[in-house]
């Protein structure tokens, strides 16, 4: 057999190995398989730019069709891959038709978590926040004076909440926790950006979950809410997380927990299957975690090209993330999981601010509101090992840069 190569799922993390492999000159053969209708694109502008009408879908893509041609990376669009038969080493497709590999890639993404039918999941004009077809089916709904229900305060559904009300539209968020962004932010963050929301107009009600929604002709016209308040809305976008395209591995008995387990060179249980993206479960610093960002889906597709290459060292995650709501830029260095201190720390700029995350006296990650330059320095602090010392830190009038001598 050829030495193929098959990856599994043309998103981010599929076309960073792809394009790293033949960047490195390896000659190997290469058969992208991806469930979508379009070549391999970035999805953050798919809640930002490209909703508000901002960005064309050309923009989106990371390359046009012709350079997998010109690069010998064979592209199979709108084809699902149902099943792995590791013994036989191919792939099978809906259509029927099967592939063999000597080394698959799986980089399938994520699922987006949606609602039961018995809660009116299926009801016409509700929406989840995944590809370009899920963005294209909202830019049709989001007009002026027209309701929306996001339902869960994370970054993505923030942001189509933001973009809903530069386009006039009249949103309520509803979360079901204490707080918005409760799982990925220190409350300092959430309550800056929830500020932002409600000044934009945005209703946020915490500690409200949703009972069911409400259908008429199968359409969605209401949402019955935990606190016994029903809502009038004309379209509802699902924002409670996704889980992980991890189906084929579980399937085809690879270690699977909350994704494909991988190690820090990106293989799986299996020597001749290797996963990148959010898919995976990796290791960092003792505990195995799924990141959802463009730095991991890159980061750790591109190492994952350098052991196929043979010159690989094992990856270790540099997060970074950034979420744009209205004006407001937020940029995210480091992770802060387990977190157990914070400082805040106001800008130059009149609206900029940065939040610092500590977790057992050290520096573990920053979010930076409007604020580059503590973004910047917090990036090089984490990438460096230097300590920020914690007096400079907490002196408004002190230069960021002093933080890094
Ligand atoms: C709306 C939105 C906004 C975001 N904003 C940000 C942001 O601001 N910053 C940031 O860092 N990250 C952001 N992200 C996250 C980031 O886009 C993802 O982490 C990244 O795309 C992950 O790359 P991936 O290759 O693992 O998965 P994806 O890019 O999701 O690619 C997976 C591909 O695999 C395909 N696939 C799955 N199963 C199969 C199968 N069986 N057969 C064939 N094809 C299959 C899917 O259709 C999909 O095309 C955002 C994500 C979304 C959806």
């Amino acid at each position: 057999m050829t030495d193929r190569l098959v990856i599994v799922g043309a998103g981010q993390a599929g076309f960073a190995l792809a394009a790293k492999l033949r960047s490195q000159k390896d000659a190997r053969a290469i058969t992208m398989v991806g469930a979508e209708d379009v070549p391999p694109y970035q999805r953050p502008p798919l809640s930002k730019k490209y909703l508000l009408g901002e960005m064309e879908f050309d923009r989106l893509t990371f390359r046009p069709e012709s350079w997998y041609a010109e690069n010998g990376v064979e592209i199979r669009l709108s084809t699902y891959v149902e099943q792995i038969d590791r013994g036989a080493k191919c792939v099978r497709m809906q259509d029927g038709s099967s592939l063999d590999y000597h080394t698959l890639a799986l980089t399938t993404g994520a699922v987006p978590r949606t609602l039961p039918a018995a809660m009116g999941g299926d009801l016409g004009g509700v929406h989840v926040m995944r590809d370009k077809r899920d963005a294209d089916r909202l830019v049709g709904e989001m007009r002026p004076g027209r309701r929306l229900l996001v339902i869960g305060g994370g970054y993505i559904g923030l942001e189509a909440a933001a973009v809903a009300r530069r386009l006039g539209a009249e949103v309520t968020v509803i979360e079901m926790a204490d707080r918005i962004l409760a799982r990925v932010a220190a409350p300092q963050t959430a309550e800056m950006i929830r500020t932002i929301h409600v000044q934009h107009g945005v209703t946020i009600r915490e500690r409200t979950g949703l009972t069911r929604l409400v259908g008429r002709d199968g359409r969605v016209h209401g949402a019955e809410l935990s606190d016994g308040t029903v809502l009038d809305v004309d379209f509802v976008i699902v924002g409670i997380g996704v889980t992980p395209a991890d189906r084929l591995a579980r399937e085809s008995g690879l270690s699977v927990g909350n994704g494909v387990v991988v190690d820090a060179f990106g293989r799986t249980s299996d020597p001749s299957i290797v996963a990148a993206g959010d898919c995976t479960l990796l290791p960092w610093k003792g505990l195995q975690v799924r990141l959802e960002s463009v730095q991991n889906a890159v980061d750790q597709a591109e190492a994952v090209a350098a052991i196929l290459a043979g010159s690989g060292i094992a990856y270790e995650p540099k997060p970074w993330f950034w979420s744009d709501q209205y004006d407001v830029k937020l940029q995210i260095a480091g992770f802060n999981l387990g977190y157990d201190e914070t400082v805040v720390r106001p800008g130059m700029r009149e609206g900029s601010v940065s939040v610092w995350y500590f977790r057992d006296g050290r520096f573990v990650a920053v979010d930076a509101i409007n604020d580059a330059k503590a973004y910047v320095t917090g990036k090089k602090l984490l990438e460096s090992g230097i300590e920020p010392d914690r007096a400079l830190l907490s002196d408004a009038a002190a230069d960021l840069k002093q933080l890094l001598s």
